[in-house]
């Protein structure tokens, strides 16, 4: 995460997913600003979190990041040290039924 906007719109309505957890995070995020903002490695879909992983452990908002985006599964960037969201590839492995 880089910037903390509203919890991404979904078929065209407002997602309500997290909206508590999400204004606990940014009444967090008043008095500091994570290592993440502005860091272009949080919002890429294809960098290994593990290093990612080591400064959102040590950022002092991690409880409410990741309270956060354990319920709104953020779509895309990478969230107290990981992604939320499924990976297609998988669901679409998960579906198909065996031989
Ligand atoms: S836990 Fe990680 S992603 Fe969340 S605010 Fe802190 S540095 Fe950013």
């Amino acid at each position: 995460m880089t910037r903390v906007t509203s919890p991404a719109p979904k078929g065209g309505q407002q997602d309500r997913r997290g909206a508590r957890e999400f204004l606990e995070l940014q009444a967090a995020l008043m008095t500091i600003e994570p290592k993440c903002a502005n860091d272009q490695r949080f919002t890429g879909d294809t960098i290994d979190t593990e290093y990612l992983r080591s400064i959102c452990f040590a950022c002092p908002v991690l409880h409410e990041c990741r309270n956060y985006a354990r319920v709104a599964k953020p779509a895309g960037g990478v969230w107290a040290g990981r992604r939320w969201y499924e990976d297609k590839r998988t669901q679409v492995k998960k579906r198909t039924p065996a031989a």
